[in-house]
């Protein structure tokens, strides 16, 4: 899950930033309503988590613009601002939901997972395909019902397909969903890590499509 973190205060952006992608969020944090503006013009978020006291304009005057131009992305606003006016507000300029500092990490993970459930419309936690279930609050998944290991970076890249399972991802589109911004990418890791995932649940988890990049097998296939 991509997302992108508002916050001025530098520890505590630094705080959520670092927090968020050590649980396997990729996280691209920036200090004013301008710049995260401009990110969300030339990016695709999974969900914004947007400070609302910020240096430019309030956050509350970002919320209000993107939903004015049909920005579907989901947001959390997280404040110091607790009065119930206050939270009403937030959530009437169009916020999903609505944090007061200071905020467990925990907290604000499971319920960016649970934004991302609303916007597949899915109810179970769990996903899956085929033989396939994962958790994304513990990372864990199993094939036929038998638990198997997974680095960090090979969860993010299951997430990263199952979030879309009916699409065909191109190389781009999959490396900016996992890495956040100026995180480096050696030219061929993509396909080490998918040569990984294939290895081990089964070979026709992921499809190569040839020239376009790559996609889920279907959940019904040889060995699923
Ligand atoms: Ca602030």
């Amino acid at each position: 899950m991509k997302v992108l973190l508002v916050e001025d205060d530098d520890l505590l952006g630094e705080g959520v930033s670092s927090g968020l992608r050590s649980l396997g969020f990729a996280t691209d944090w920036f200090r004013n309503g301008t710049d995260a503006d401009h990110a969300l013009r030339h990016a695709t978020y999974d969900a914004v988590v947007l400070d609302l006291g910020l240096p430019d304009r309030d956050g509350l005057h970002w919320l209000g613009r993107w939903r004015r131009e049909a920005r579907a992305v989901p947001v959390i606003v997280l404040t110091a601002r607790d009065g119930l006016d206050q939270r009403v507000e937030g959530l009437d300029a169009g916020a999903d939901d609505y944090l007061v500092k200071p905020v467990a990490l925990k907290e604000l993970a499971a319920r960016l997972r649970a934004l991302a459930r609303r916007m597949r419309g899915q109810a179970d936690p769990v996903w899956r395909h085929g033989p396939l279930a994962y958790d994304p609050a513990s990372r864990r998944a199993t094939w036929h019902d038998a638990p198997v290991e997974l680095t960090s970076r090979e969860a993010a890249l299951l997430e990263v397909f199952l979030s879309q399972p009916n699409r065909v991802l191109s190389k781009q589109q999959i490396v900016e969903k996992l890495y956040g911004w100026g995180e480096a990418l050696e030219s061929n890791a993509l396909e080490v890590f998918i040569h990984h995932l294939r290895r081990k649940f089964a070979p026709e988890l992921i499809r190569t499509v040839r020239g376009i990049g790559y996609a889920l097998g279907a959940a019904d296939g040889p060995d699923a």
